[in-house]
């Protein structure tokens, strides 16, 4: 069965980067039928802490990558924080210890450098020497006597190392790239690149999908695989995210977790379609793609080569078209909060369904210009506050010496309308304001809009009357006729 696992470490907020490879994880595991894994590594008790765990859970859920196996999941193999495995890490690195593939070393940090120095100075490489290699029973007592206590460390196979990576094709380590390496410390804390073997072993991992950053390590893990007499997964490094500057995704490009688009208020979906064109692309060229879709789709032969580039742009494109194509209740909901931020509405304003309606009607016409609900905020204004704010570049349409004219005709054929001001009335109104002013095109309908709305862009007039009403579409004309003067 085809096992994919995301094993994060729970040092920061999710990535985008990270959150990347967790999805190329899980639709791997799901367009095989397989299983997805979600381990905690937290073996840096300095620099993880619980919270990141529990954020990263829930940004995974948000985003609707469950895990088959995980914390809080179960599974057969857990437990599933590194944490809560450290007697496990103890039994293999004794195991490969008693085997002759490690051993215990008494060396300090200070000593192992000075020794560095010192082969570095002669031109050798600067790995373990090995001296704690062959002590005997007797030896190891006299250092631990002088309260040395030790680490464990693995043997280094003098050989060469390749595997094919599904990405970078065959890559080839040849022998003697690295010495003898810690996989555990003397307060019993695995090393990375042990415990990451013993994990995907034990949890049966047959597919391990990461970030290329971790190239290099995979010459460790394939010797610890080799001691441990099992053959290792197949290897996926992806490329990495960059900016649109080409350099690494970093703070400075703006948003870079997923807790911060979900709070500007993307919808999941779109940040999951996004994600998935990150170096992978589909083989039909598609890049509006849901959930279903992308697990259908998705393979390993498809993943880039080359690093992928976050750009913003396209990201706000996928987003536009789900804010605009969901389920209007539910957008209306997720937007909601966003909407009581500016104050202008409070619970009591919401207990009607009138203005529950209202505000609907709001959100299905201003949704267009959104690709993440926040924006709702910039639209809401003008139409919850007659008194809204005029827009330098609306002000300059309204003093225009046609305005006033065309703003007092729209006035009077409005009052005397009885239903609905909908498109094909309004269209018959432009054509009468046209004729009796002589004034057409954009120098009709942008006054009208700076007087309806105080913008110069949004949704269509005829679309903003019937919302608005038009005991409020005259108050605001009479508002423009008196700021023109
Ligand atoms: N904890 C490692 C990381 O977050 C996992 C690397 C791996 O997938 O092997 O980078």
């Amino acid at each position: 069965m085809i096992k994919t696992r995301f094993a994060p470490s729970p040092t920061g907020q999710l990535h985008i980067g990270n959150i990347r490879t967790a999805l190329f994880a899980y639709l791997y595991a799901r367009h095989t039928g397989g299983k997805f894994i979600l381990r905690i590594e937290d073996t840096d008790i300095e620099r993880s802490h619980e919270d990141f765990t529990v954020a990263l859970m829930e940004d995974m859920r948000w985003l609707g990558l469950e895990w088959d196996e995980g914390p809080d999941a179960g599974g057969g193999n857990g437990p599933y924080r590194q944490s809560e495995r450290l007697a496990i890490y103890k039994e293999y690195a004794e195991k490969l210890v008693s085997e002759g593939r490690a051993y215990y070393c008494y060396c300090s940090e200070e000593e192992i450098e000075e020794r560095k120095a010192k082969l570095e100075a002669e031109g050798k490489p600067p790995h373990y020497d090995g001296k704690c290699r062959h002590l005997s029973a007797a030896e190891r007592k006299t250092l631990e006597a002088e309260g040395r206590v030790p680490v464990i460390r693995f043997w280094s196979y003098e050989e060469d190392f390749e595997f094919d990576d599904v990405v970078k094709g065959n890559v080839k380590f040849p022998k003697g790239m690295v010495g003898d390496f810690v996989i555990l410390r003397s307060n019993g804390l695995p090393l990375y690149n042990f415990a990451v073997v013993i994990d995907d072993m034990l949890m049966e991992v047959s597919h391990v999908l990461r970030a290329d950053e971790h190239l290099s390590n995979t010459v460790r893990q394939l010797m610890i695989y080799k001691a441990c007499g099992v053959k290792s997964p197949v290897f996926a490094h992806m490329a990495l995210v960059l900016g649109p500057d080409k350099k690494k995704l970093s703070k400075r490009h703006g948003a870079t977790s997923v807790d911060e688009f979900r709070k500007m208020g993307y919808l999941p979906e779109s940040l999951l379609n996004y994600l998935a064109l990150l170096g992978w692309s589909s083989p039909d060229g598609r890049e509006i793609l849901s959930k279903d879709d992308l697990i259908k789709l998705f393979d390993l032969d498809r993943l880039s080569t080359s690093p992928a580039i976050f750009d913003p742009v396209k990201l706000d494109w996928i987003a536009k078209h789900d804010v605009i194509n969901s389920d209007i209740e539910r957008i209306f909901n997720l937007a909601l909060p966003y909407i009581m931020e500016t104050g202008l509405i409070d619970d009591a304003y919401l207990s009607d369904t009138k203005n529950r309606d209202f505000l609907k009607g709001v959100v299905q016409l201003t949704r267009g210009y959104c690709s993440r609900l926040s924006q709702i905020k910039e639209h809401i204004d003008y139409f919850l506050n007659d008194d809204f704010e005029i827009h330098p570049d609306a002000m300059a349409f309204l003093k225009k010496d046609t305005s006033a004219p065309v703003i007092n005709a729209f006035r009077e054929l409005i009052l005397k309308e009885t239903g609905d001001v909908g498109e094909e009335q309004f269209v018959k109104i432009a054509d009468e304001i046209s004729r009796r002013t002589g004034v057409k095109g954009k120098n009709l309908f942008m006054p009208l809009r700076a007087a309806l709305t105080g913008r110069p862009h949004g949704p269509e007039i005829y679309f903003l009357i019937p919302v608005i009403g038009s005991e409020r579409t005259v108050k605001r004309l009479d508002r423009a006729l008196g700021l023109i003067g």
